[in-house]
Protein backbone atom coordinates (compact mmCIF):
# COMPACT_ATOMS: atom_id res chain seq x y z
CA UNK A 1 0.00 0.00 0.00
CA UNK A 2 1.34 3.56 -0.71
CA UNK A 3 1.66 5.94 1.82
CA UNK A 4 -1.13 8.28 0.17
CA UNK A 5 -3.72 5.25 0.28
CA UNK A 6 -3.23 5.24 4.26
CA UNK A 7 -5.73 6.22 6.52
CA UNK A 8 -4.93 9.23 9.16
CA UNK A 9 -5.29 6.51 11.90
CA UNK A 10 -2.40 4.03 9.99
CA UNK A 11 -0.21 7.59 10.01
CA UNK A 12 -0.59 8.05 13.96
CA UNK A 13 0.09 4.63 14.72
CA UNK A 14 2.91 5.04 12.35
CA UNK A 15 3.74 7.97 14.38
CA UNK A 16 3.44 10.52 11.50
CA UNK A 17 1.04 12.26 12.93
CA UNK A 18 0.69 13.13 16.55
CA UNK A 19 -2.26 12.09 19.12
CA UNK A 20 -2.88 12.87 22.52
CA UNK A 21 -2.33 8.99 23.62
CA UNK A 22 -4.33 7.28 26.49
CA UNK A 23 -3.04 3.98 26.36
CA UNK A 24 -1.18 1.60 24.29
CA UNK A 25 0.19 -2.11 24.21
CA UNK A 26 0.87 -4.74 21.81
CA UNK A 27 -2.52 -4.91 20.12
CA UNK A 28 -4.27 -1.64 20.32
CA UNK A 29 -3.86 2.29 20.57
CA UNK A 30 -5.97 4.83 22.20
CA UNK A 31 -6.16 8.29 21.77
CA UNK A 32 -8.21 11.68 22.26
CA UNK A 33 -10.71 12.19 19.46
CA UNK A 34 -9.48 15.83 17.63
CA UNK A 35 -13.12 16.83 17.76
CA UNK A 36 -14.55 15.50 21.16
CA UNK A 37 -18.60 15.07 20.96
CA UNK A 38 -18.82 14.50 24.82
CA UNK A 39 -16.48 15.16 27.63
CA UNK A 40 -14.90 11.87 27.30
CA UNK A 41 -13.99 11.04 23.64
CA UNK A 42 -11.61 8.60 22.57
CA UNK A 43 -10.77 6.04 19.89
CA UNK A 44 -9.75 2.51 20.33
CA UNK A 45 -8.34 1.06 17.09
CA UNK A 46 -6.20 -2.51 16.52
CA UNK A 47 -2.52 -2.30 15.54
CA UNK A 48 -3.69 -4.53 12.73
CA UNK A 49 -5.25 -3.04 10.01
CA UNK A 50 -9.52 -4.22 9.96
CA UNK A 51 -11.15 -1.54 7.56
CA UNK A 52 -14.77 -1.75 9.83
CA UNK A 53 -16.86 -5.07 11.45
CA UNK A 54 -17.90 -5.93 7.65
CA UNK A 55 -14.63 -6.73 6.61
CA UNK A 56 -13.42 -8.45 9.68
CA UNK A 57 -13.31 -12.25 9.35
CA UNK A 58 -13.30 -15.21 12.31
CA UNK A 59 -9.24 -14.97 12.38
CA UNK A 60 -9.39 -11.40 13.69
CA UNK A 61 -12.06 -12.22 16.91
CA UNK A 62 -8.90 -11.55 19.35
CA UNK A 63 -8.64 -8.48 17.96
CA UNK A 64 -11.63 -7.39 18.17
CA UNK A 65 -12.12 -8.66 21.40
CA UNK A 66 -9.40 -6.63 22.22
CA UNK A 67 -10.45 -3.41 21.00
CA UNK A 68 -13.17 -3.92 23.22
CA UNK A 69 -11.11 -4.30 26.53
CA UNK A 70 -9.07 -1.73 25.97
CA UNK A 71 -12.46 0.61 25.29
CA UNK A 72 -13.08 -0.93 29.18
CA UNK A 73 -9.57 -0.10 30.31
CA UNK A 74 -9.76 3.76 28.89
CA UNK A 75 -13.33 4.30 30.93
CA UNK A 76 -11.20 3.18 34.04
CA UNK A 77 -8.81 5.85 33.27
CA UNK A 78 -10.42 8.19 32.46
CA UNK A 79 -13.21 7.77 35.37
CA UNK A 80 -15.98 7.03 34.06
CA UNK A 81 -16.52 3.35 34.11
CA UNK A 82 -19.31 3.49 37.35
CA UNK A 83 -20.83 6.30 35.66
CA UNK A 84 -21.27 4.70 32.30
CA UNK A 85 -20.33 5.60 28.76
CA UNK A 86 -21.09 4.77 25.12
CA UNK A 87 -19.04 2.04 22.55
CA UNK A 88 -19.83 3.19 19.53
CA UNK A 89 -18.30 1.59 16.09
CA UNK A 90 -19.81 3.83 12.63
CA UNK A 91 -19.83 1.01 9.80
CA UNK A 92 -19.67 1.62 5.84
CA UNK A 93 -21.01 5.35 4.44
CA UNK A 94 -24.71 5.13 6.40
CA UNK A 95 -23.36 4.02 9.52
CA UNK A 96 -21.06 7.28 9.41
CA UNK A 97 -17.46 5.85 8.94
CA UNK A 98 -15.35 8.18 7.68
CA UNK A 99 -12.10 7.09 8.38
CA UNK A 100 -11.81 3.56 7.02
CA UNK A 101 -10.07 2.27 9.67
CA UNK A 102 -11.81 0.34 12.46
CA UNK A 103 -12.05 2.48 15.27
CA UNK A 104 -14.29 2.20 18.71
CA UNK A 105 -15.63 5.78 19.74
CA UNK A 106 -15.42 5.56 23.88
CA UNK A 107 -17.67 8.36 24.70
CA UNK A 108 -18.90 9.88 28.23
CA UNK A 109 -18.59 11.72 30.58
CA UNK A 110 -22.26 13.25 30.40
CA UNK A 111 -25.78 11.74 30.07
CA UNK A 112 -26.08 10.76 26.19
CA UNK A 113 -29.44 10.62 24.57
CA UNK A 114 -30.76 7.60 22.67
CA UNK A 115 -31.10 7.65 19.84
CA UNK A 116 -28.25 9.14 18.17
CA UNK A 117 -29.40 11.62 15.27
P1 LIG B 1 -15.96 7.96 12.22
O1 LIG B 1 -16.85 9.08 11.75
O2 LIG B 1 -15.18 7.36 11.08
O3 LIG B 1 -16.68 6.92 13.04
O4 LIG B 1 -14.94 8.60 13.22
C1 LIG B 1 -13.73 9.15 12.85
C2 LIG B 1 -13.27 10.01 14.00
O5 LIG B 1 -11.90 10.32 13.81
C3 LIG B 1 -14.02 11.34 14.13
O6 LIG B 1 -14.67 11.39 15.39
C4 LIG B 1 -12.93 12.38 13.97
O7 LIG B 1 -13.12 13.49 14.80
C5 LIG B 1 -11.67 11.61 14.31
N1 LIG B 1 -10.47 12.09 13.67
C6 LIG B 1 -10.32 12.40 12.35
N2 LIG B 1 -9.06 12.79 12.10
C7 LIG B 1 -8.41 12.71 13.29
C8 LIG B 1 -7.05 13.00 13.67
O8 LIG B 1 -6.20 13.39 12.87
N3 LIG B 1 -6.74 12.82 14.97
C9 LIG B 1 -7.65 12.38 15.88
N4 LIG B 1 -7.23 12.22 17.15
N5 LIG B 1 -8.93 12.10 15.55
C10 LIG B 1 -9.29 12.27 14.28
Amino acid sequence: MSASQQTIFEKILAGEIPCKKVWEDEHTLAFHDISPQAPVHVLVIPKTKIINVSHANETQSEILGRVLLTAKRVAEILGIATSGYRLVLNNGKDGGQTVDYLHCHVLGGRSLGWPPG
